[in-house]
This record gives structure tokens, sequence and C-alpha cells, in this order.
């Protein structure tokens, strides 16, 4: 049994862009994100954030932060009855900090190798599946991997569309208010489909 899969951005997308949470308290679920993420549960797609989070290279806070922030957006989305079906960030930056956190890693978004950890671990089938990010990084991530990009006006993704795309290589399939717009187009795509 292979499953269809939504991949979600973190800052920006799930939560306010705050530059880097590099405090728990600087973790605040954007309107609708439960909802959401509700609906992709119910509808049978699993949800799985991919996350950059370079703030660890760059000294910012310590990996043990991310862990802490991942347990309050799991905790937040539990009250508004939704879940995440995996969480996967990379901590790394090619040029900044110490070695192991300053490396060319294979997981840095748009680079694949979150995803093909996520496929592995969850049986996903990538040839359907989305990316929902704010910003042009996850529109070219989700081209390196297959999968229909949708952007999300929330975060910097109003600024991005507005000032950005001009310099994008691939443009996004759909661009949507917020999280919970663009889940409805999924579900849209999806019965049209059917
Ligand atoms: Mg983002
Ligand atoms: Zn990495």
């Amino acid at each position: 049994m292979v499953h269809k899969v939504v991949f979600l951005d973190r800052d920006g997308t799930l939560n306010e862009e705050v530059g880097y949470v590099n405090h728990i308290e600087r973790f605040i679920l954007l309107p609708r994100v439960g909802q959401a993420i509700r609906l992709l549960n119910q509808h049978g797609w699993k949800a799985v954030v991919i996350t950059n989070q370079s703030g660890v290279a760059r000294g910012y806070f310590p990996e043990s932060l991310i862990h802490q922030v991942h347990q309050k957006m799991e905790d937040l989305l539990e009250k508004e009855g939704a879940y995440l079906d995996g969480i996967y960030y990379c901590p790394h930056h090619p040029d900044i900090g110490i070695p192991p956190y300053r490396q060319k890693c294979r997981c840095r978004k748009p680079a694949p190798g979150l995803v093909e950890e996520a496929v592995r671990d969850l049986d996903l089938d990538t040839s359907l599946s989305y990316v929902v990010g704010d910003r042009g990084a996850d529109i070219e991530f989700a081209n390196r991997i297959g999968a229909k990009a949708i952007l999300v006006l929330t975060g910097y993704g109003k600024g991005e569309w507005e000032h950005s795309k001009g310099q994008w290589r691939v443009k996004p399939d759909h661009v949507a208010s917020d999280l919970y717009g663009a889940v409805q187009w999924i579900l849209e795509q999806e019965r049209v489909r059917l």
C-alpha cells in the first residue's frame, strides 16, 4: 500500500514567519492550519513537514530546540484534531558554522534527501504528490521531486510572489491565500481526476 502525500514547508506556511524560531514562544500556528491538516488527515493524504533549519548551523539555537518546537506544533495540532505523519528537518548550512552542521548536505531544500527518507519511512507515492510552501525554493524543490507546487501567500509568500517570481526557474501550479486554500485546491484536483 502506497500513500498519497502533501509535503508541507514549516515557517511561513504552518507558523508565523519570524525570521528564526529561536525560542519556543516564537512558534505561533497560523489561522486555519489545524483545519487544513485535519482535512488532509480525513481524506487519506499523508501530511509530512520538510523544513530547513539552518539556524542550528548558524549557531542561533541548539538542535534540541527544534524537537521542543515540533512537540509544541504537534500539541497545538492535536487540540484541533489534526496530526502530522512525519516531520523532517535539515539543520545544515553549506558555508556557515562548524562541522558537522556546516556541510554540503543532501537534505537542505531544494535537495531531495529528506523526501527520499520520508518515502522510505512512510511508503509514499510521490507521483501524485504536492509541495506547499511560501518561498521560491519550495517551488524549485517541488519541481525537483516531481510534485505539484502550491505557493501560499502567508509568510514570505506575498512578497516573493510580487517581487521575486521573475527570477524563478519554475512557476507554481497554484497560488493560494493560505494552507487551507491550498488544501481545498488539492482536494478539488483529486475530485477532477476521479
Ligand atoms: Mg517557509
Ligand atoms: Zn541537511
